[in-house]
């Protein structure tokens, strides 16, 4: 079945020659705008996010370009604002200008994603000023040979102090970003962190798999999802010892607290800023990874999508129901109303999954069994390869077409 499925993706997934769109129609509630800042001081070696080097005098033009874009789209309110990058943390004056910009148009959370480097306690308490109260800290490793494989360029023992010091801050929430590479080191490594960090208590803790991506210096090898659902077993023991449980496919929570950080499994979304995607319900589109090309369509009052797929019939439900699995569960009654025409499918795919240990059900929620999710673990590996890396490369070669230096 979940063979199947993967056919019917890749039959389907093509993306639209004409980019030319107007705007999105949304769905009246639950849209989450997402904010892209592109700049690093540092570029590590496992990292396939788009940045650019970092530029004083370029990010204050960026800020400039993300509020026209912003302004090409019907005025709405969002229900949270995740900030990611790059390292947006770098640069609070241009986070300033930003949020005074976007914060009114916010109900829920303003999240950012905060690099260890500017988790210092005057930081901390500027970004709360700002209005930020989620935050992501990506230490990736408590261990300096783990750090040094990753080529994050400083020691463990920043990440240390950025962990004292982001948990005292007081904010609302706090997720801390771990990433394990099982092809290099013991699964001891992994283990050891996900314990001490457990120790500091912060609310969450998101542990990934290095992807391998192309545009990466390991483009030559491919995870091991057998070995990652091994340790992840290991990892399920050591947080319900501690008090916490697994939340989405690659998070653990504190057990019972309400809340998540999670910037990707939200219902509907747009993007702002380079590289930038948004899901409609209707539409899947990605910016441009062109910083030349950004400016130049947004001089000419067009948005600066790259990438679109038109997503007709079941494709944008099936986005909608991997996400919602993402997170754990998916409320049949919500998809029904988003999606109408795609429901009688759905059940009977969903019931199939049901009757074959991949889902469990409860009234209309359907739940992601143990093994329902190590078949996503390895449906997500299999989307990345398939589809992320791909669009990214070549994005990123457009860029480069586009005399971007990056
Ligand atoms: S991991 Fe973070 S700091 Fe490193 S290059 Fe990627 S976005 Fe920049």
């Amino acid at each position: 079945m979940v063979e199947l499925l993967k056919l019917y993706v890749k039959s389907k997934a093509k993306p639209s020659k004409n980019t030319e769109l107007m705007g999105y129609i949304f769905p009246s509630e639950n849209i989450g705008l997402y904010l892209h800042v592109p700049f690093c001081k540092h570029f590590c070696d496992f990292c396939p996010y788009h940045k650019l080097k970092y530029d004083p005098a370029l990010a204050r033009e960026y800020a400039g370009l993300v509020k026209k874009e912003y302004r090409l789209h019907e005025p709405r309110r969002f229900n949270s604002l995740y900030i990611g990058g790059g390292t947006p943390s770098g640069d609070l004056t241009l986070l300033k200008e930003l949020l005074d910009f976007l914060r009114d148009n916010v109900m829920g959370e303003i999240a950012l994603e905060v690099h260890p480097i500017d988790a210092t306690s005057e930081k901390l308490q500027e970004m709360k000023e700002l209005g930020i109260n989620y935050i992501s800290l990506g230490i990736q490793s408590l261990d300096d040979d783990v750090l040094k494989h990753f080529g994050r360029g400083y020691s463990a023992k920043t990440n240390f102090l950025a962990l004292e010091n982001s948990i005292k801050a007081g904010f609302d929430f706090v997720d801390v970003d771990l990433v394990f590479d099982p092809l290099a080191f013991a699964d001891k490594k992994i283990q050891s962190d996900l314990e001490k960090i457990m120790k500091l208590s912060p609310q969450q803790i998101s542990v990934y798999p290095m992807m391998r991506f192309s545009c990466t210096k390991f483009r030559n090898t491919r995870n091991n999802s057998r070995k990652e659902l091994k340790i992840f077993d290991r990892l399920d023991e050591i947080a319900d010892k501690n008090g916490y449980e697994r939340d989405t496919l690659w998070t653990y929570k504190k057990k019972n607290l309400v809340g998540r950080y999670t910037s990707v499994a939200r219902e509907f979304y747009l993007g702002l800023g380079l590289s930038a995607s948004t899901f409609s319900g209707e539409i899947f589109a990605v910016n441009t990874f062109s910083m030349n090309l950004y400016r130049k369509r947004l001089e000419e009052g067009k948005l600066p999508i790259e990438i679109v797929y038109h997503l007709k019939g079941l494709q944008g439900a099936l986005y909608y129901s991997f996400w919602a699995f993402y997170a754990g569960k998916l409320d049949f009654a919500r998809l029904s109303r988003f999606f109408p025409d795609s429901s009688k499918k759905l059940r009977v795919l969903f019931e199939t999954l049901r009757l074959t240990g991949y889902l469990s059900k409860s009234s209309m929620i359907y739940h992601l069994t143990p093994r329902g999710q190590k078949k996503l673990h390895q449906f997500e590996e299999w989307l990345t390869y398939a589809f992320i890396d791909p669009i990214w490369c070549q994005l990123k070669e457009n860029a480069r077409n586009f005399k971007d230096l990056f």
